[in-house]
């Protein structure tokens, strides 16, 4: 078989860069190792599919990408939210946009998304192979001349582009094959890890509170070496079995850096509203409050009842004291710990939890202009292959959109845009 534009993987980024070149009158094949395209978008938002973030301000989008979002910034110019949101409104979907610009389908089926993907990549004229890509074949030049499916099948092609994705959630498909991939046509790999995914603590104090939620607290995360901040954010998280979760601890996992996951500490500060004066003082009116009582008891009405033994025990103070013993030293260790409860990260949560993988195919060896890799001339890269990654609220999903289109565009074709 043969095609002038070969994309490998028909998911976020495959399908829209696979229907782009062929609306330019490409003739394009995408090869997918899976019976339906797009498994991991049928399952994004909950199922909802959070497609985009309505921001129209880059500087604004780029603050929600820790990784790569100087990169994405041509990629993200000339396919904004707007953009991908005008792009599904053409292809019938209707949407809507919820709390933090969150823009989802109205149905709240992600269903619509992918149908929507596929019926573009299909208009325009884009084929389908079933089939995992295992490998490339190289001219002289180091041109990529074939793609190599599992079946020994060969795909040749002018222009290929990989769109493998990344390694999370590898029941949807994407298994990091595209690294191999890139690394054989001499590109280098960022080491990856799961990103927008629960931390692992060892500190078994926390392990009754699983189930437990909070809400506007503050979370600072420190690494191990210089013990400073390398991410605090105010929201909402909560326990689990073995750490914790929610939208504030996933924002957190994206800040993990080149040291072991074992050297950072999540340091909960649960009234981030109270200064520490104010703190102590309503303290001291909490203790007179339910004098003759229990220090633990007296405790009630500043934090929620699970909460309670952890932090005294934090606090190095037996809860069963009487507020008559509770002296001026356990009261500015209560607040300390009231403010700074620190949790020992142990691990980040398993590739099959996280939402996106951090790292993959170097951005040093790739145009930000056309998403064409600086070491092979006919090849290029799309999506969460690439070492760029963002935050929750749509932006994985629009950096998918945003460089699949320009890889889309940017692969030779012998006619105009037709639509
Ligand atoms: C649970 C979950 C929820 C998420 N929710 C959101 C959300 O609401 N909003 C958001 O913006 N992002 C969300 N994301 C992230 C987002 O889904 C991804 O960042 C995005 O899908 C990446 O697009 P991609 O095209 O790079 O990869 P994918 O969409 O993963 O597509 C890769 C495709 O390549 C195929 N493939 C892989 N290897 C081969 C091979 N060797 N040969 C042939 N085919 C191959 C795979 O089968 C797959 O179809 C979520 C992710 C998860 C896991």
């Amino acid at each position: 078989m043969s095609a002038r534009t070969v994309v490998i993987g028909a998911g976020a980024s495959g399908l829209i860069a696979a229907g782009t070149a062929a609306s330019r009158g490409s003739d394009t094949v995408v090869a997918e190792r899976n019976a339906r395209p797009a498994r991991k978008v049928m399952i994004t938002g909950k199922g909802r599919c959070n497609l985009t973030n309505d921001l129209s301000d880059l500087n604004a989008i780029t603050a929600n990408i820790p990784h790569g979002g100087k990169f994405l910034i041509p990629a993200l110019s000339r396919f904004m939210p707007a953009d991908t949101k005008k792009f599904f409104e053409d292809l019938g979907v209707e949407l809507v946009t919820e709390r933090g610009n969150r823009v989802f389908p109205a149905s709240q089926k992600a269903v619509d998304i992918v149908d929507a993907l596929d019926r573009f990549a299909r208009r325009n004229g884009a084929k389908t192979v079933r089939g995992r890509c295992v490998a490339f074949e190289f001219g002289a030049d180091c041109s990529v001349t074939a793609a190599v499916l599992e079946t020994g099948e060969r795909i040749e092609g002018d222009s290929f582009i990989i769109c493998t994705g990344g390694l999370s959630y590898p029941a949807t498909g994407s298994t990091g094959d595209g690294y191999a991939l890139a690394v054989s046509a001499g590109h280098t790999i960022v080491p990856t890890r799961p990103s927008l995914v629960p931390l692992v603590t060892d500190d078994e104090a926390y392990f009754p509170l699983e189930g437990v939620s909070l809400k506007n607290v503050r979370l600072t995360l420190t690494d191990g070496h210089s013990k400073k901040p390398v991410f605090s954010e105010q929201g909402e998280m909560l326990f689990t079995a073995r750490g914790i979760s929610g939208p504030i601890v996933l924002s957190a996992s994206a800040h993990f850096g080149k040291f072991p996951p074992s050297g950072y500490t999540a340091h909960i500060n649960l009234k981030p509203a109270l200064d520490r004066d104010t703190l102590d003082r309503r303290v001291v009116r909490d203790i007179e409050k339910y004098a003759g009582r229990s220090v633990s008891n007296a405790l009630r009405d500043l934090l929620i009842r699970a909460l309670i033994p952890v932090v005294l025990d934090k606090a190095g103070i037996n809860g069963d004291i009487n507020t008559g013993e509770f002296t001026r030293e356990q009261r500015a260790a209560l607040v300390s710990a009231v403010k700074d409860l620190p949790v020992r990260i142990s691990d980040l949560g398993p590739y099959t939890e996280a939402v996106v993988t951090s790292g993959g195919v170097s951005l040093k060896e790739i145009d930000p202009r056309t998403m064409r890799s600086k070491l092979c001339p006919n090849l290029y890269f799309a999506g969460e292959v690439i070492d760029a990654d963002a935050y929750t609220g749509g932006f994985n999903l629009q950096i998918a959109f945003s460089t699949g289109r320009l890889a889309g565009m940017s692969v030779p074709a012998e006619l105009t845009t037709k639509g």
